[in-house]
Formats: C-alpha cells, structure tokens, sequence
C-alpha cells in the first residue's frame, strides 16, 4: 500500500474524550472513528488488524474441530422468552419493533438461537459432540460505554457453542476451548491468563475468564507470578488427545477475577513472593452450563440406549473487537503503538526520505515490489512530508519493521532497518534487508 493512494485519517491532536492509551492511539493512527457511543467505524488500517485477529481465531478453531456459521444480527424477542431470559437480561438488550409489532432483539449473545438451531436439525447422538461457532457483531446498550473498543456497545465476538450427550463429553468439550483460547492469545502475541470466574447471566457452574494484564483494566485480578512462565501448547497439539493435563496445569496455580477472589486461600496457598495483584482486561471467557438451555428449549437426541435426553451444552466467547485495544494496551510507548507481528496492519513501514530524488524513489520501489512479491505487507510512505513528520507517524502507527531510505545512505549502499518495539536500527544493504524480512 501506498500512504498517498491509502485513507489514513490521522488525527494531529489527542482527543479530548480518550482516557487511556489504546483509545487515545487508535483514533490518532486511524484505525477506529467514533460514530455515536461505543459505536465505530473500523477505518482501513483497523479493519485489516480486525480480520488478522479473526484469522488466527478461524484457524484454530477450525483445528479443534468447531463448524463455523452466521447467524443474524437480530432475533426473535420469543426466542428468548422460550429460554426464560427475555425479561431477566434488563437494559443491555437492544430492543427492537418491526413494521408489523413484532419484537426483536439485536443479540448480544446466541445461546438461545444456536440451541434452537440443534434442536431443530440433530437428533441422534452420532452427531455429538458438536460445536458451531460465528464471528458477528453484538449489541450490549453497555452503562458506561469507555476506553474506546474494549467497552464498545457495537463489538465483534467469537461465540462458539458445544453440544454433547452428558456431562463427561461437555468437560471434554470444555477442555478442547479452554486449550484453544491458549494457542489463540499466544499466536496474536499476548500472554492471557485463565480464571477462574463468576458464571453471570449466561448461567452453568464452570467457568474460567482470560484476562490480559494491564493496569487499564477493569477487573483486579489475584494470581500465583508461574501463571506467567507456564508453557502453551505447541503447534503439534492434537486435539482429540487427552487435553485433562494441560487444563489441570493450567487451572492448579491460584488465579481468579475480584468476584471470586478468596483472600484466605490466595494468602495460604501463594508464597508473599509470588502473589500478583494487578488489573486485567477482559478477552474471553468458556461457560459450562450443562442443561441450562436444552431442558426449558427441549433440546435433546436419542443416547446409544434409544432413550431421550437433554443435550449437555458450554459456550465460548472471545472479545475480537476489544482485542485490538487490549493487544494496543499490552504494547505501546510514548511514539505509539507496538504491534505484534501476526496482527500488525503493516509488517513493514517503508519511508522514503526524499521522494523528489529519482534515486531514492527508485529504490524504494524496488524494495516495495519485492516485500509485495515475498508476501509481506508493505506501507510505503512516499508523500511530501519532512522526515521528521514520517518517523513520527509510522511510529505511531507501529509496523514492527521500519526500512528508512535516503541519499546519504544510498550513496554508501545502504538502508536503515529500524526494529520497533526496542528501536534497534541496523544498516545493511537492500538485498540483506529483503532477507530479513521474508
Ligand atoms: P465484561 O465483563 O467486560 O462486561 P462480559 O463478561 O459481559 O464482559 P461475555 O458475556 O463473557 O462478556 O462475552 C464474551 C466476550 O465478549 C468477553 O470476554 C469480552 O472479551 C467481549 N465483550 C463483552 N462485552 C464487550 C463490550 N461491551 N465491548 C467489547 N467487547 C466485549
Ligand atoms: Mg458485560
Ligand atoms: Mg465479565
Ligand atoms: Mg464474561
């Protein structure tokens, strides 16, 4: 991409209204616009982190073995009043009437609709387990909309749904998520904790939140320091393995969110060395609930012994919007955003530093074909700016790889490679700096 065919509105001053640094970053890059409360326009460079985040999570996902659907945006008001929840779910719920009265809601959730879905279509337990997943706009008319899109009313979640024959299966459907969600924070570059967690309106009786410490965060969180160091699973991992050692390591340290913190416990069982007191920012949580919407819905298949049962079901959200603000709050500095390589918008910032000289220009056009050639992706600055103005934006923008090229440089056969996150600049040649990156 060229900077001067792109649309990058980047705005010269802080606004006013941004509070903390996620926000205040992606509406001065360009990334996000602001349309009413916690409503947003994804502007170019934002929408393409959004579809990176959402390619990591498909991959994965589909690796565990989860179906990928669309359901609408708006259901049936008598959807929910089946499932008992219409009335419990209060003003976050978007209400809506048709021209004909009739009630719909815009979803902030999908149990409900993906529950009616199965009971309509699957009635044998061959078909188990199942899991059926979307990546779709929500609406919660969130109290204190804030902090830009990690407290949006309008976000994209990943909401995946399991269905099994009993309680068994369900755990181990659980545990498939539980492991997934590790591989799919550390993939995006970001350490997310497991919690244990409060199960809140969606219901059930276990269930782990994954939080990403930062001190912008909204919820405390109280956990063992070896929740940081342990591994997470490899690329080999096989999912239809025996995942109870992962989930056992993982859930044995002492880690939970403010509503089910046990000071006792946490002062007993963590050295004083070890305990961590922090703030975390919600990006996912996995729900078991067992029969919580398949026995008032009637959702159930026939078991092996031909009898009847309810259907045992977890549910799996994942903030993918409110991600790229948490990944933005978990690597930025004074100059801007540091992104982390599977995410960034651009992996590379090329800055042409004298666009006038035919040398230079040509250089970087070499350099911008090849990177375009080798598959990576390329944002070259060759508009008027002065220098300074071009180091300043491509550093608020954050590639993780900048190549800076000028005369003086080209006249001693060589370009600067600039590594964002530490700042380290390296001169080498253009072919050595084409090896490097591809
Ligand atoms: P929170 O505690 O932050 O209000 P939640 O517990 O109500 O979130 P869930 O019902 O667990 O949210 O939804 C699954 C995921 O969707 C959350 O883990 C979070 O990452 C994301 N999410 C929830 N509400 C919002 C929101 N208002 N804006 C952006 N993402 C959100
Ligand atoms: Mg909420
Ligand atoms: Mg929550
Ligand atoms: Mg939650």
């Amino acid at each position: 991409m060229r900077l001067s065919r792109y649309f990058l509105p980047a705005l010269k001053e802080n606004p006013a209204e941004a509070q903390i640094a996620s926000h205040r970053l992606m509406l001065r890059a360009g990334l996000i616009r602001q349309e009413a409360a916690g409503i947003y326009t994804w502007l170019p460079a934002g929408l393409r982190v959004l579809r990176k985040i959402e390619a990591v999570v498909r991959d994965e996902l589909d690796r565990a073995g989860a179906l990928e659907l669309l359901m609408p945006t708006l259901q049936l008001a008598d959807l929910w009043r089946e499932s008992g929840r219409y009335e419990a779910y209060g003003p976050e719920m978007l209400r809506i009437r048709d021209r004909h009265e009739r009630e719909l809601l815009y979803g902030p959730t999908n149990e409900d609709m993906i529950t009616a879905i199965f009971r309509a279509h699957v009635k044998s337990y061959r078909a188990l387990p199942m899991n059926l997943y979307q990546l779709q706009w929500k609406f919660r008319d969130e109290q204190r909309p804030r902090f830009g899109v990690l407290r949006g009313r309008e976000f994209l979640m990943k909401d995946a749904y399991s269905f099994d024959l009993d309680e068994a299966g369900a755990r181990r459907s659980y545990r498939r998520m539980f492991v997934a969600y590790l591989r799919i924070f550390a993939r995006l570059g970001i350490r997310a904790i497991p919690m244990r967690a409060e199960t809140g309106p969606i219901g059930g009786d276990l269930s782990h939140e994954f939080l990403v410490l930062a001190p912008s965060g909204e919820s405390a969180v109280y956990c063992d320091r070896g929740m940081l160091e342990l591994p997470i699973p490899g690329d080999d991992i096989d999912y239809d393995g025996d995942l109870e050692p992962i989930v056992r390591q993982w859930s044995s340290l002492y880690a939970a969110t403010e509503d089910v913190h046990d000071i006792e416990r946490f002062e007993r069982d963590v050295p004083a060395e070890r305990r961590v007191q922090a703030r975390g920012i919600e990006v996912g949580q996995v729900f078991y609930f067992g029969t919580k919407y398949s026995q008032p819905m009637k959702a159930a298949v026939t078991g092996a012994d031909g009898a009847e049962r309810a259907i045992h079901g977890g549910s799996y959200g994942i903030g993918v919007s409110r991600l790229v603000g948490a990944i933005v709050e978990a690597g930025c500095d004074e100059a801007g955003i540091v992104w982390p390589e599977p995410v960034a918008p651009f992996r590379v910032g090329l800055i042409d530093l004298d666009p006038a000289d035919a040398t230079v220009s040509a250089a970087c056009e070499y350099l911008y074909a090849q990177l375009q050639a080798r598959g990576v992706d390329v944002l070259l600055d060759d508009t008027g700016e002065r220098a300074g103005v071009k180091f300043a934006h491509m550093d608020l923008l954050g590639p993780p790889w900048q190549i800076v090229v000028g005369r003086r440089g080209l006249e001693r056969g060589v370009v600067e490679l600039k590594r964002r996150a530490t700042g380290e600049r390296t001169e080498l040649t253009q072919e050595d700096a084409l090896a490097r990156l591809s």
